[in-house]
C-alpha cells in the first residue's frame, strides 16, 4: 500500500488522479485530499477514497466540509495553514496541482517529509525553483515532473548523460487564438481564450496557453528543473498537440515524446515512476493523423516567451514577481478590466517596477514579499489602465 495525498484534488489535474488512483483502490491509502470552493466533491471523494482529511483553503467553509464529511470517518480542516499541515503527514507519493503560488509551501511541507512529489504546480519552479530543488536534495526527496512538456523530456532523457543534451525543444498549440489576426486579439474575451483546441484543462491555464503564458512559465520550469542554459531551451508550435517535446543530444539525434493529449499519460507516469504501468489513454493511430505540422512560434503575437528569456536573464525573485503580475493580470482580464494583450503589457511594466525592490536572497519569506509586492504594483497598473 503506498501513503497518497493529492494537493488540488477537485481540480482538472486532481480528477484525473483521482481516475487513475480509483481503478486501483487496494494499492493506495489515501493520506489528505485538498480543495477549495467545490466541497461537494472534496467530500465526495474523500469518503469515497476513505482518505484520512479533507481540507478546503476556505476557513468560512469548514463548517459545510464537516456537515458533508458527517459520519464517514473523514476528518475537516480549513486553511491554509490546514494544508501545509497535511502535506506534512507522512506520505510516499505527493501530488501538488493546486494552481497558482499556493501551490508552493504544501510542495515544499511535502518534500521536507521526504516525500515523492509529483509536480504539476508549475508555479512553485518558477516562484522558489531553487527553494523547491534544494529541499528535495536536503530531505533525499524526488520531484517528478507531471507538466506534459516536462514529463516528456524526462521521458526522452531516461538512460541518457544529461552533460550531452544540446537543446530543449518544449511544444505549444498555439491555444485559441494562434490563427486569429493580430488586431483581433485586442478584442478577444475570456470565454473565447478559454476554449483550448486540444487539451481539456482548468480554465486559468487554458487562458494562459492562448496568450502563451504558459508556455514563459514552462520555459523558465525547463531551465529550473533540467538545469540547462535558457540558450539550450526553445518553444516550437505544434497545432497538432500530439509531439510534446523532444530532447536534442550532441551527436544530433532528437528524442521526441509522441502521445495523446491526455493528462493521464503524465500523471500515471509519474504514479508508476521507474516503471511503466498499463494506462487507459487513447493509443495514437498515426496513419490516420496524417501529418504533423511545425512552426516558429511569432513572438509579436505572444510577447510573453520574450517576457520569460528577460526573467531568466535577471534572475534570483524575478520569477515570483513574474508570476504574482501574470496571476494578476489574468485575474483582471478574467474580471473583464483588461483586454487580452494588455495582460503582457501589466506584466512587462510590473517587472520593471519591482526592479530594486525585492530581495536577492530566495527565502521562503522573500518569495512572499515579491509576490505580494508584484500584485500590489500589478493591481494599480491595471487600475490606472482600466481607469
Ligand atoms: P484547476 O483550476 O482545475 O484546479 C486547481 C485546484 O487548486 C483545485 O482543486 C482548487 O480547489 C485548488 N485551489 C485553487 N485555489 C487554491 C488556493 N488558493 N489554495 C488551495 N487550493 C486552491 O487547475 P488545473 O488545471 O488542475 O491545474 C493545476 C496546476 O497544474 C496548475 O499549476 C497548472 O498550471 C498545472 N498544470 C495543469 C495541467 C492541466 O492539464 N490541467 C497541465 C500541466 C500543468
Ligand atoms: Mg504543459
Amino acid at each position: 500500500m503506498r501513503r497518497i495525498s493529492i494537493f488540488g484534488a477537485t481540480g482538472s489535474i486532481g480528477q484525473n488522479t483521482i481516475d487513475l488512483i480509483a481503478r486501483a483502490p487496494a494499492d493506495y491509502e489515501v493520506v489528505a485530499l485538498t480543495g477549495a470552493s467545490n466541497i461537494a466533491v472534496l467530500a465526495g471523494d474523500a469518503i469515497r477514497l476513505r482518505a484520512k482529511v479533507a481540507v478546503t483553503a476556505h476557513p468560512h467553509l469548514l463548517e459545510d466540509l464537516r456537515a458533508a464529511l458527517a459520519g464517514s470517518g473523514v476528518e475537516a480542516a480549513a486553511g491554509p495553514a490546514a494544508i501545509a499541515e497535511a502535506a506534512s503527514r507522512p506520505a510516499d507519493w505527493v501530488m501538488s496541482a493546486i494552481v497558482g503560488a499556493a501551490g508552493l509551501v504544501p510542495g515544499l511541507a511535502a518534500l521536507e517529509v521526504g516525500a515523492t512529489l509529483a509536480l504539476a504546480n508549475k508555479e512553485s519552479l518558477v516562484c522558489a525553483g531553487g527553494l523547491m530543488l534544494g529541499a528535495a536534495k536536503r530531505h533525499g526527496a524526488t520531484i517528478l515532473p507531471v507538466d506534459s512538456e516536462h514529463s516528456a523530456v524526462f521521458q526522452a532523457l531516461s538512460g541518457e548523460d544529461i552533460q550531452t543534451i544540446e537543446r530543449i525543444i518544449i511544444t505549444a498549440s498555439g491555444g485559441a487564438f494562434r490563427d486569429w489576426p493580430l488586431a483581433k486579439l485586442r478584442h478577444a474575451t475570456p470565454a473565447q481564450a478559454a476554449s483550448h483546441p486540444n487539451w481539456d484543462m482548468g480554465q486559468r491555464i487554458t487562458i494562459d496557453s492562448a496568450s502563451m503564458f504558459n508556455k514563459a512559465m514552462e520555459v523558465i520550469e525547463t531551465r529550473e528543473f533540467f538545469g540547462v542554459s535558457p540558450k539550450q531551451i526553445e518553444v516550437l508550435v505544434h497545432p497538432e498537440s500530439l509531439v510534446h517535446a523532444l530532447v536534442g543530444f550532441q551527436d544530433g539525434a532528437l528524442m521526441a515524446h509522441v502521445g495523446p493529449p491526455d493528462m493521464r499519460h503524465a500523471i500515471g507516469y509519474a504514479l508508476h515512476w521507474p516503471r511503466r504501468a498499463a494506462l487507459p489513454v487513447e493509443r495514437l493511430d498515426l496513419a490516420r493523423v496524417g501529418a504533423l505540422s511545425f512552426r516558429a512560434p511569432d513572438e509579436q503575437r505572444w510577447p510573453a516567451l520574450r517576457i520569460a528569456r528577460e526573467v531568466m536573464a535577471a534572475g534570483g525573485l524575478n520569477g515570483a514577481v513574474f508570476n504574482a503580475a501574470k496571476e494578476t493580470a489574468l485575474d483582471g482580464f478574467i474580471a473583464g478590466q483588461i483586454g487580452f494583450t494588455v495582460m503582457a503589457d501589466v506584466v512587462e511594466q510590473t517587472l520593471t517596477e519591482a526592479q530594486g525592490q525585492v530581495e536577492t536572497r530566495m527565502t521562503l519569506d522573500n518569495v512572499a514579499q515579491a509576490d505580494h509586492l508584484a500584485r500590489n504594483i500589478a493591481r494599480q497598473i491595471i487600475q490606472k489602465r482600466a481607469g
